[in-house]
């Protein structure tokens, strides 16, 4: 029996477990859209075994956490919720298991076992689908469970999904990263590379486009890498649909009828290939917003990174990408206050996003993680100078997303609609293919479908549109 098939077996035991009652559990999600996506793995194996979602804590059985250590507020926001969670373990017990990155971390889960006594399962992003096992074993031999291996890695098809959307979703095409950036944690806690095989990725979007699924995101922590390492590698693996590159795969899910929009996150600049760019520009599916990361905009400190680009070499896959994809527009992330950056460098990063214009940045203020080589560097940045390094470049990039949305007022934008607005359950929302927030009067029936929508009025966070 492969690990899958054996893991619905275990399904099926903790479903038995439940018969005849409902059972409710809660989730909290950190971090990227990866551990999005394996929440929405860990949803679908829990509805098989009978349980129900609830966002009320209080009457939940089961209170599950996937975490990312990218950063380290998550690690408090988590410590915070197990000390709340303590009264509800004494007068129910509930049951409680943290999985995710954080937990490939063992200065963390020592942590736990000394703090948090009461938590029944620990299990890492290498055991994930591991989950039924690990809840049975926890439910019938009522026993603490620690489930995490350090492994370069593997790919496990077949679990089931719990999507958290009808319209829209996120496909995982590759996991782990070899890139090792200075400041970055990922590599440690996901394992090596690994694409997925090009016939699971190629089926799975078929039969959501069959669903009715109109927007796709392909995830990966470094996707324009896709299926690299087997190549370089020299692995054998049958060829499907043609697709042996990133570039030939976004090329076959153009052509899935149905689909009418394709993202990706993440790129690395230093694997952005001129195949690549040729798909997006070819591929009419295909969204013109790309998200190119910069983490820097001085060379020097790219270096000390690790990113394997320089300042140049940035601008100038900029310029080639413009020249080559006309509507192109770029969003990007950004790190403040990297060990040693000095105000000079600093202002290499504010001129970077002068020329290139993003339509969206996210900025993140240098955080250490312990075991990366930043951490390790003696001339870490001082809070103050990293926030004031950080409020000059809100100021620039709030100023320039001011100036982006007038450029949209009075054009017709296509808006997939996604639903009623949070703010205002009498409007819609939508996203446009530069993925901006527009916000309409319509009737609900347009959930769901592609709308040509004139924008009358801009505002920081969205646009207003009309039908
Ligand atoms: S490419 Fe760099 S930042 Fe991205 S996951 Fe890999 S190591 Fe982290």
């Amino acid at each position: 029996m492969n690990e899958i098939e054996a893991q619905k077996q275990y399904m099926k035991k903790v479903r038995k477990i439940n018969q005849n009652k409902t059972f409710k559990y809660t989730i909290l999600t950190m971090g990227c859209q990866l551990n999005e996506n394996d929440s929405e793995k860990l949803c679908g194996m829990l509805e098989q075994m009978g349980y129900e979602r609830t966002e009320n804590q209080k009457e939940a059985d089961l209170a599950l956490f996937n975490t990312c250590c990218v950063r380290e507020n998550a690690e408090d926001k988590l410590f915070g919720k197990l000390g709340e969670l303590k009264r509800l373990k004494e007068e129910k017990g509930v049951i409680i298991a943290i999985g995710g990155c954080m937990m490939q971390e063992k200065h963390i889960t020592d942590k736990i076992k000394v703090s948090y006594p009461f938590v029944d399962i620990l299990f890492g992003t290498h055991t994930l689908h591991k989950f039924p096992e690990d809840l049975y074993k926890a439910l019938n031999e009522k026993k603490k469970i620690e489930d995490v291996i350090d492994i370069d890695g593997e790919i496990y098809e077949g679990l089931p999904i719990k999507r958290d959307s009808h319209i829209k979703a996120s496909v995982t095409i590759m996991n782990g990263c070899n890139n090792f950036c200075s400041y970055c944690i990922v590599p440690y806690v996901r394992g090596r590379e690994r694409s997925r095989h090009p016939r699971d990725i190629i089926n799975e979007i078929k039969e959501l486009a069959k669903q009715g699924y109109q927007e796709i995101t392909l995830l990966g922590q470094n996707v324009n890498s896709y299926l690299r390492v087997e190549r370089e590698k020299g692995i054998e693996f049958d060829t499907y649909e043609g697709i042996n590159s990133f570039a030939t795969l976004l090329k076959a899910i153009n052509k899935i009828d149905s689909i009418e929009r394709i993202r990706f996150v993440s790129p690395h600049p230093k694997d952005f290939t001129d195949d690549v760019i040729e798909a997006i520009a070819t591929c009419d599916k295909v969204c013109k917003l790309v998200h190119l990361p910069l983490q820097s905009g001085n060379t020097k400190v790219l270096k000390e990174m690790n990113r394997k680009y320089t300042k140049e070499q940035y601008l100038a896959l900029v310029e080639k990408m413009k020249k080559r994809i006309p509507n192109l527009t770029l969003s990007t992330d950004i790190i403040v206050g990297f060990p040693g950056e000095t105000d000079d460098e600093f202002e290499d990063t504010l001129d970077v996003v002068r020329k290139v214009n993003f339509e969206q940045v996210y900025m993140f203020i240098y955080s250490r993680r312990v075991g990366t080589l930043g951490d390790r560097m003696k001339n870490q940045i001082p809070e103050e100078i990293k926030h004031r390094r950080f409020n000059k470049l809100k100021t620039l990039v709030e100023d320039q997303i001011v100036e982006n949305n007038q450029k949209y007022v009075g054009t017709v934008q296509k808006v997939l609609v996604e639903g009623e607005s949070k703010n205002n359950k009498d409007l819609l929302t939508g996203r446009t293919d530069s993925n901006k927030v527009v916000i309409f009067e319509g009737s609900k029936d347009l959930i769901g479908t592609m709308q040509n929508l004139k924008i009358v009025s801009e505002h920081m966070w969205y646009l207003k549109g009309e039908i």
